[in-house]
């Protein structure tokens, strides 16, 4: 069986073979962008090469970059545990040409690899199009000798990206993997398409166009490409598994949550299994490029991602913190490609401890009223706003915590009322402020707190260029 280091490996090797600079990940936290939380894909880090605004040694590159998808636009929080497909923190293999070759040269260069490097049956494999790009319908027929029912054109902003309301744009194209008719999903553009049988493993993002304000477009001059392809999603096709949760390295983690627990990794307990070490990894490469648990912006999505995590440790019977625990197995698995970790290995080992054993204090009473005020609500029931709120001032439960908790019985917090009752606490803690006689500074506080948010991030909202491809 092929790891998860040597797919990276054939990946990097290979367009480094074909004239592109290996370039290192950039770190979670982009640098000089406070309008991005996480690296998010692997053009973040190179959004001003593509717009001309800075100019590097090289036209092509490729990287295998960290990216964490949980906040704002590209939120897959909730989708961890649920579908075979999503995590919280993932590595994003990419190939990019900055004015270099354009969109024959990417199809040839992705075909190549995975039909001749990674040696996938071609009739597994079929593309989407943007409806209008003719052209790319035209190349893939041509180089991959795809036929037209295996070429999906499909109308929606999906296959259309864009940086930003202005700037680059274009077309784009996804490589999809049939994994078969034992498993459930539609092919792409279709209604039953969000299942696991049909899963995107690349997408590849062809840079021609220039948008202007009032929505003008023009040609680029020298078109660009971006693209992007999950590490663990291409690992799970090659390792000959659907679920991105079987492959090596997650198995690894997995194992590893189970033997501390005693509780078997496959049982019925596997989305915790699963939860745990999806976290584990978001939560350790966060504090190893400099996050830290806090009440605010990436602290708090950090906090969010770790308590989730340690309220399924809870559930597997955890009686003492668990998650420092995992630790040295991702270093081992992940520390060669990524130093930084073992770097950090204390830093992280400590910071887990610490904010496991702070949230153990609460954690059990806070689930016992979680349990009492939710016992006798049935599916499609509204679990209270208030008692949430409650969980989450005077428990530490953040919210996206109590959702996942209630999520599969069916029930939904009335997150109005949760903003409501947040909105009023805020009132009150203003009122006592401006009773203590320092009216002065109050006022300038509140707004920086309600600006960065305990639990909404307007951060994410501000975005402006938008990492996704
Ligand atoms: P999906 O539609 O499956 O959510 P996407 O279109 O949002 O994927 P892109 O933004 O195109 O994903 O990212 C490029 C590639 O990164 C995808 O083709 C996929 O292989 C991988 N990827 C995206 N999101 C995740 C995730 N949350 N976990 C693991 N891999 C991911
Ligand atoms: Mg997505
Ligand atoms: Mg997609
Ligand atoms: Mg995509």
């Amino acid at each position: 069986m092929t790891g998860v280091n040597q797919i990276r490996k054939t990946f990097l090797d290979f367009f480094g073979k074909n004239g592109h600079s290996v370039v290192e990940s950039s770190p979670l936290v982009p640098r000089n962008d406070p309008t991005l939380m996480f690296a998010n894909s692997g053009m973040v880090q190179f959004k001003n090469v593509f717009t001309g605004v800075e100019r590097r040694p090289y036209s092509t590159a490729t990287t295998a970059q960290k990216c964490v998808r949980a906040g704002g636009k590209h939120n897959d929080l909730d989708n961890v545990g649920y579908t075979a497909r999503h995590h919280t923190f993932f590595e994003m293999l990419g190939n990019f040409s900055f004015g270099d070759y354009f969109k024959d040269r990417a199809i040839e260069l992705a075909w190549n690899l995975i039909t001749k490097e990674y040696e996938l049956p071609v009739s597994r494999l079929l593309v989407t199009v943007f409806s209008e790009d003719d052209e790319a319908f035209g190349l893939w027929k041509k180089i991959a000798g795809l036929p037209d029912s295996k070429i999906i054109r499909i109308p929606t902003s999906d296959n259309f990206w864009r940086m930003g309301d202005t700037g680059p744009c274009g077309p784009c194209s996804e490589i999809f993997y049939d994994h078969g008719d034992k498993i459930w999903g539609g092919p792409p553009g279709s209604a039953e398409a969000d299942g696991d049988r049909f899963i995107e493993i690349w997408n590849l993002v062809f840079m021609q166009y220039e948008e202007q304000a009032g929505g003008i477009r023009t040609n680029l001059p020298r078109p660009s490409i971006d693209t992007g392809m999950g590490l663990e999603r291409i690992s799970a096709v090659l390792q000959g598994t659907h679920d991105n949760y079987e492959i090596d390295l997650m198995r690894a983690l997995i194992g590893a949550s189970a033997v501390e627990t005693g509780v078997e990794p496959d049982g019925a307990q596997k989305v915790s299994h699963r939860v745990i070490a999806d976290h584990l990894r978001a939560s350790s490469f966060l504090v190893a490029d400099g996050v830290l648990p806090s009440n605010e912006g990436r602290g708090y999505v950090l906090r969010r991602i770790m308590r989730r995590a340690m309220r399924h440790a809870s559930l597997l019977g955890a009686k003492d913190p668990l998650m420092h625990k995992l630790v040295p197995t991702l270093v081992r698995e992940m520390g060669q490609a990524y130093p930084e970790l073992v770097r950090a290995e204390a830093l992280i080992t400590e910071t887990l401890k610490l904010e496991e054993t702070r949230f153990r204090k609460t954690l059990e009473r806070g689930l016992t009223i979680l349990d009492t005020e939710s016992a006798g609500l049935s599916e499609g029931a509204t679990f209270s706003g208030e008692t949430a709120f409650t969980l989450y001032d005077t428990y530490g439960f953040p919210l996206d915590l109590t959702q996942d908790a209630l999520r599969p019985r069916g029930i939904v917090v009335d997150t109005g009322a949760f903003d409501a009752a947040m909105q009023l606490q805020k009132q009150k803690a203003r009122a006592a402020w401006a009773g203590s006689g320092e009216a002065a500074t109050d006022t300038v506080w509140f707004s920086v707190k309600e600006k960065t948010g305990a639990t909404e991030f307007l951060g994410y909202d501000t975005e402006t260029a938008e990492g996704q491809i």
